[in-house]
């Protein structure tokens, strides 16, 4: 038995067989082969291209309903087919005498590198079609169909050194029940949609894939950030008991769905969700929440390998609306980059992601993008109480220059004589130092604030949110946190604005008396944690709250807050600790 311990990102135990997979840019190791070796291994490469050429074919030919698809396997059929790439191939093999599967793996990266660094959207794009190729041909070479959480069929918990949000929000939650990797952090994209899916998850375990043998029984404690490989029965017994406990107190929390969010001095507070798939929505109704706070539309495109149209988008937003009824639903405009990109761009690389083309910024340099999605926004504003959101505005002008290009749609619209909420509220996320720095400003041409602290905090302690080596420094209680969040309030409640908070701190419960205390009243929350987050509120009064937030206010060290505030919630509600 071998315990370890990570970053707690997603409540709940999962008990499963463990599926250890490959990092997508798994590298195959450099090896050579015996001079005796190299035309049977030459003859392997030649294999590996017929069959994946005869896979393509027959695909193609089973009458592919969506032709963008088909004209993805057309280019790809074109390169299995070129002579020279085979050529170049099989040359490494019988002239540098290296394994058939490094061959092929070593000179369709380097095409794929090259690709992507071309400076031409188009070229940079088909890097994703070569490293398709090199999947296709590999998996025809090493034999063997590679693992992957896909296919899964029965009940397994994933081991990975790091998964994508886009790999984990594909993951079927019949069969795979909770996750640990090596990478990550609280606030990263992937352990956000694991929260939002209710699947138990510990990440930043550093080294769990190199611990864990395939098949090997493991245990994920997604609340204490602890995994258990091969447990004794002892063990075993004590995490099912465990497991049996988390789903009572679950039972118990969600008979508060129907009771207010109200501090016991009768001040009332909004409880929104944050959803990342239309499919969500109907959860806020059933854990109480007040509408939806934060929708992460860039979902829509992770995981389809195609662009989606004004219509897909229009079928998302509507449904969701339609579901909310009267209730607020705060649609985001796309946050692509960094960490979350389309299909087409996942090989597209920036040396610092996440202080590149990402969010607005990547909106504003894609117009068509934004504006088939602005159009179909709009078009869904007249079905209830939509507000639009643009993330990770940095400046006034960037403000303005969004606004600009959602009145170039509504022209459009009212030229096709299509009916939109000419009135549609439109916030802004404050998420960096300059946003917050700068509210005052920003509150004159803006509707109302959220404060998506995830990023606000990486960007002001210069601590990236998903990496676990830096994940000790990553702290909500930061000083320099605090100063930020109480500037923000004081400016947007002088210009009489709303604002919220839609980060992870808001589903934290050790972070909420004090956020009440800086006088947050709304928060936007993973919606499976908006049960616990009300009974929270329901058992402190605000003047508690005010005293909280006074003290630590003056405090000095981030640790000093942690305790502080830690130690208060204990008492209020030891049993969430
Ligand atoms: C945030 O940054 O706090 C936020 C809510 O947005 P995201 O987590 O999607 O970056
Ligand atoms: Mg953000």
């Amino acid at each position: 038995m071998e315990i370890k311990k990570g970053i707690a990102v997603s409540p709940g135990i999962a008990i499963a067989k463990a599926l250890v997979i490959d990092a997508e840019d798994y590298r195959i190791p450099r090896r050579s082969i015996l001079a005796s070796a190299k035309v049977g291994e030459v003859k392997k490469v030649r294999e590996a291209f017929r069959k994946a050429v005869a896979e393509l074919e027959k695909t193609d030919s089973q009458s592919l309903a969506e032709s963008k698809i088909k004209d993805i396997f057309a280019v790809h059929l074109r390169f299995l087919r070129d002579r020279s790439l085979r050529k170049k191939i099989t040359d490494l093999v019988y002239n540098d005498l290296l394994t058939a599967e490094y061959a092929v793996s070593t000179t369709l990266r380097d095409i794929a590198n090259h690709f992507a660094s071309v400076q031409d959207a188009y070229i940079s794009e088909r890097a994703a079609d070569i490293y398709d190729i090199e999947k296709r041909l590999l998996k025809h070479l090493l034999g063997k169909k590679r693992e992957d959480a896909e296919h899964i069929s029965y009940e397994v918990v994933v081991i990975a050194h790091e998964l994508s949000p886009t790999q984990t929000a594909s993951f079927d939650r019949s069969f795979i029940k909770g996750f640990a990797t090596d990478a990550g952090g609280r606030t990263s994209h992937t352990a956000i949609v694991a929260r939002s899916l209710g699947i138990p998850a510990v990440v930043g375990l550093e080294n769990v894939t190199s611990n864990v043998n395939p098949a090997a029984m493991v245990i994920i404690d997604g609340n204490r950030g602890v995994v258990v490989i091969d447990p004794d029965a002892a063990t075993l017994k004590q995490y099912e008991e465990y497991a049996i406990e988390f789903v009572r107190l679950e039972h118990e929390l969600d008979s508060l769905r129907d009771l207010d969010a109200i501090t016991r001095d009768g001040v009332e507070i909004k409880l929104l969700g944050n959803i990342e798939f239309p499919s969500e929505a109907e959860m806020i109704i059933d854990k109480g929440g007040h509408g939806i706070g934060l929708y992460r539309t860039e979902f829509l495109y992770l995981n389809s390998e195609t662009e989606p149209t004004e219509k897909d988008h229009y079928d998302a937003y509507s449904q969701v609306v339609k579901t909310l009824g009267n209730m607020p639903v705060i649609i985001r405009t796309m946050d692509l980059g960094a960490d979350k990109y389309t299909q087409s761009r996942r090989f597209v690389r920036e040396p610092n992601p996440f202080l590149g083309l990402r969010s607005i910024r990547f909106c504003l340099q894609n117009l068509m993008m934004f504006k088939t999605q602005l159009r179909a926004i709009l078009r869904a504003s007249v079905l209830g109480d939509l507000r639009i959101m643009f993330p990770l505005v940095s400046s006034l002008h960037e403000l303005r220059q969004a606004k600009m290009i959602l009145r170039d749609v509504m022209e459009d619209l009212d030229e096709d004589s299509i009916a939109y909420n000419a009135d549609v509220p439109i916030g802004i996320m404050i998420e960096t130092p300059s946003a917050a720095l700068t509210a005052n400003i920003l509150a004159t041409e803006s509707d109302f604030f959220s404060i998506g602290t995830n990023d606000l905090i990486q960007y002001t302690l210069a601590v990236d949110r998903g990496n676990e080596r830096v994940s000790t420094l990553y702290s909500g209680a930061d000083p320099a946190v605090l100063q930020l969040l109480r500037s923000v309030i004081h400016d947007a409640s002088k210009a009489r604005i709303s604002v919220s908070l839609c980060g992870e701190m808001a589903s934290e419960p050790e972070y909420v008396m004090m956020l009440l205390g800086l006088g947050f009243r709304t928060f936007s929350l993973a919606t499976p944690m908006i049960p616990e987050i009300k009974k929270l509120v329901r058992s402190v009064t605000i003047e508690s709250c005010n005293a909280l937030a006074r003290k630590v206010l003056g405090m000095n060290s981030e640790r000093e807050v942690t305790n502080y505030i830690r130690n208060a919630a204990i008492k209020v509600l030891p049993e969430v600790f």
